[in-house]
C-alpha cells in the first residue's frame, strides 16, 4: 500500500445471499466506521438485490457495484443488464471479466473488451479482473497472461482521464475460493509487474495512480501482511466477504 492511492475494497458477494442476508449484512457494513479519505468501499450483490443494497446502504460510504455489465446497448438481449441501467439504478461501479464469467459463462478477449468501453462511455467505473490459472502459473506464464488480458484493457480505455475511473484486480485464478492465498511476496512481485507494464505502455503517471488490488483467498487472517506490500492497494474478496470478518479487511488500511 501506498499512501498516495486511496485503498479500494470489494466485497464480491457472487450468486449468494437472500433479502435477509442483504439487511442483515448491510447493517453491519454500516456499523464498520472507516475513513473514506483513505479507503474506499464496494460490496457487489447479485443483480436481484442491487436495488435493495442500494436502499440499505443509503447514507453510508460504501458503494454497491454489479458483478457484471451488458457488452451490449439496450435492446432485445435477454437476461443482459445494460450499463446505462446500472447508471439509471445509481451504481457507479461494475466488475469486469471475473474469472468466472471467463471460465464459465463465454467472457473472451473481444467481449471483455466491449465491455470495458461501453461501461466506460456510460460513466462507470471499472474494477478490471486478471490473472493466471495454475497450469499457467508453473509454465511460468503468469506475467504473459496478465499482459495479454491487460492489453485487452488498454486497447479499450480510450481516452487518458478514463484512467481514473479503472481498478485493476490481480486474482490468480488458483487463490480463488481454494483457501491457498498467494504469499504476500508472490502477489507484489505480480502487481509490480504490472505496475511497469502500465508505466511503460500507458504512461507513468497512470501507472502510480492506478488501483491494482489483491483478490483470491483473502481473509481477516491475512489482510494485514498482504496490504503492507507497496503495489497492493486493497482487496477484491469473495467467501470472507459474506461474514463479519470482511470489517478487518476493510480495516487492514490502518496498518
Ligand atoms: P475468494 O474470491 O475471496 O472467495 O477467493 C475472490 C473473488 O473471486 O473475487
Amino acid at each position: 500500500m501506498e499512501t498516495s492511492r486511496k485503498v479500494f475494497i470489494g466485497g464480491n458477494w457472487k450468486c449468494n445471499g437472500d433479502r435477509k442476508f442483504v439487511f442483515d449484512h448491510c447493517a453491519l457494513l454500516k456499523a464498520v466506521e472507516f475513513d473514506s479519505n483513505k479507503c474506499e468501499v464496494v460490496v457487489c450483490p447479485s443483480s436481484v438485490h442491487l436495488d435493495l443494497t442500494l436502499t440499505q446502504l443509503n447514507g453510508s460510504n460504501v458503494r454497491v457495484c454489479s458483478q457484471n455489465v451488458s457488452m451490449n446497448e439496450n435492446g432485445a438481449f435477454t437476461g443482459e443488464i445494460s450499463s446505462k441501467q446500472l447508471v439509471d439504478l445509481g451504481l457507479n461501479w461494475t466488475l469486469i471479466a471475473h474469472s468466472e464469467r471467463r471460465q464459465f459463462f463465454g467472457d473472451d478477449e473481444t467481449t471483455i473488451g466491449k465491455k470495458i468501453k461501453l461501461a466506460l462511455a456510460n460513466n462507470l467505473n471499472i474494477v478490471m479482473c486478471i490473472g493466471e490459472k495454475l497450469d499457467e502459473r508453473n509454465e511460468n506464464k503468469t506475467m504473459d497472461v496478465c499482459i495479454n488480458q491487460l492489453r485487452t484493457l488498454v486497447s479499450n480505455v480510450t481516452d487518458s482521464q478514463l484512467w481514473d475511473r479503472v481498478v485493476i484486480a490481480y486474482e490468480p485464478v488458483w487463490a480463488i475460493g481454494t483457501g491457498k492465498t498467494a504469499t504476500p511476496e508472490m502477489a507484489q512481485e505480480v502487481h509490480q509487474g504490472i505496475r511497469n507494464w502500465v508505466s511503460e505502455n500507458v504512461s507513468n503517471d497512470v501507472a502510480q495512480r492506478i488501483r491494482i488490488i489483491y483478490g483470491g483467498s483473502v481473509t481477516g487472517a491475512n489482510c494485514n501482511t498482504l496490504i503492507k506490500e507497496k503495489d497492493i492497494d486493497g482487496f477484491l474478496v469473495g467467501g470472507a466477504s459474506l461474514k463479519p470478518e470482511f470489517k478487518d479487511i476493510i480495516l487492514s488500511y490502518q496498518n
